[in-house]
């Protein structure tokens, strides 16, 4: 996917905050924070969505959210708490068009989200 953002910051091709990476996931700092920790945790292979995930994607999916619990350690949220966003879809939020989970904390979070 040579168009994709997200694609290019796994090629290293556009510069990003880099705070995560193994064989499967990728994860770098919001460029636009909505809360004191934002990062975002995305998979290395371009997958649209996260409805677009098959049954063979079981390990990446396990993957993504263990990568953001070790970011959350890692940017001490972990014991206050955090949340883990996956907007999908027009109606969900989504504007980036390559699967990412957003992890989020540092301040208290209001329920329910807008
Ligand atoms: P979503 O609206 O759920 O698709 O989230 C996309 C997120 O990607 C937004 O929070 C953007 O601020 C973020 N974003 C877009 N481009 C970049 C970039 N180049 N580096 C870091 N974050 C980005």
């Amino acid at each position: 996917m040579s168009e994709c953002i997200f694609c290019k910051i796994v090629a290293r091709t556009i510069p990003a905050v880099l705070v995560y990476e193994d064989d499967m996931v990728v994860a770098f700092d919001d460029v636009n924070p909505q809360a004191p920790t934002h990062t975002l945790v995305i998979p290395r292979k371009h997958v649209a969505s996260i409805a677009e995930l098959q049954d063979s994607d079981v390990g990446l999916l396990g993957r993504l959210m263990l990568a953001g619990n070790t970011i959350a350690k890692q940017k001490g949220i972990a014991d206050a708490g955090y949340r883990f966003v996956v907007n999908t879809g027009a109606h969900g939020g989504q504007s980036v068009f390559h699967l990412h989970l957003h992890v989020l904390g540092g301040r208290h979070l209001a329920w329910p989200p807008g």
